[in-house]
């Protein structure tokens, strides 16, 4: 594999690794987007700047999904890094306004509308510590694993997790449920306005983030991605084999993993994962919205 990120800073259909010095921490990444074994077009792509990472996968078919996601990536990578957890909560919410209205633009040949999901991961600065900001819209996931615990932070915004809150499928069921791939929420895809969770905790040494699209966990259960990324002695290496898991098991959709790994120095004293969201749950206004473009 030849690691490398291309001139918009956008992967798809590649890899790329790095390591970046960002406010005293060392963040080693890498990043692995492949279209997998069905699909011909690959719309899910990703983004890496110095402590900020992007994931989005995109949906609307002839070209516009790659269109959308590509949009959403380019317009997020203005996200500022450094800054207070509120204020980049507020541009953040700014810049996925703006992408949103790239997005409806886009020319669609059919009756679809064009869109995409999104997750990423900011550093930020909060009670004088240096904290990541995780926020997404749509069933792009972002998990940490801290001291071997192994968690998912963001919540799908998908018709599956609303039956899992109800109580009605155990998360594994949801996994596989036919109905896995409607989304609730979305950049564009005819769901106004874009409406994203955000989630805060101090970064620790140590820590790894891994972002991901729907293609690997509709084919990797979380115990096996788990084993993945604590077995791991790289964030590449975890990367890669994440992508090799799930194209082992048919990828039967475009599959896309960023892997960070945390090391340096940390002061973060409140490690618990909390929701700063406002309202997370689902708008009753929410449109469901075929995210399958097979
Ligand atoms: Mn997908």
């Amino acid at each position: 594999m030849k690691p490398r990120v291309s001139e918009s800073g956008i992967v798809r259909d590649d890899v790329a690794a790095g390591c970046d010095e960002v406010d005293g921490l060392r963040l080693e990444w890498s990043v692995a987007c492949n279209v997998g074994s069905v699909r011909e077009a690959n719309e899910d792509a990703a983004l890496v700047a110095p402590g900020l990472f992007l994931l989005a996968d995109g949906m609307g078919g002839h070209d516009c999904g790659e269109i959308a996601s590509a949009v959403a990536l380019r317009v997020l990578s203005g996200i500022p890094v450094g800054g207070g957890q509120d204020e980049t909560r507020e541009s953040v919410e700014a810049l996925f306004l703006a992408a949103q209205e790239e997005i409806v633009e886009i020319d669609v040949a059919s009756d679809r509308h064009a869109g995409t999901t999104a997750t990423g991961a900011v550093l930020v600065t909060h009670d004088g510590t240096p904290h990541w900001l995780v926020f997404n819209i749509g069933d792009s996931r972002t998990y940490c694993v801290r001291d071997g615990a192994f968690e998912q932070v963001t919540v799908d915004h998908s018709q599956v997790q609303e039956f899992v809150d109800a109580g009605v499928l155990t998360p594994e069921q949801a996994r596989v449920d036919p109905r896995r791939n409607v989304i609730t929420r979305a950049l564009g895809a005819g769901i106004v306005p874009p409406r994203a969770d955000f989630f805060s905790f101090g970064t620790e040494p140590g820590d790894q983030l891994l972002l991901c699209s729907d293609g690997l966990t509709g084919e990797l259960p979380d115990a096996e991605i788990e084993v993945i990324l604590t077995e791991s002695q790289t964030a590449q290496d975890a990367a890669d084999a994440l992508v090799e898991g799930a194209l082992a098991l048919g990828a039967h959709d475009n599959v896309t993993v960023v892997v960070v790994r945390v090391g340096g120095a940390s002061t973060a004293e409140d490690p618990a994962v909390s929701d700063t969201a406002e309202d997370p749950a689902v708008s009753d206004t929410a449109e469901e919205v075929g995210h399958d473009d097979a």
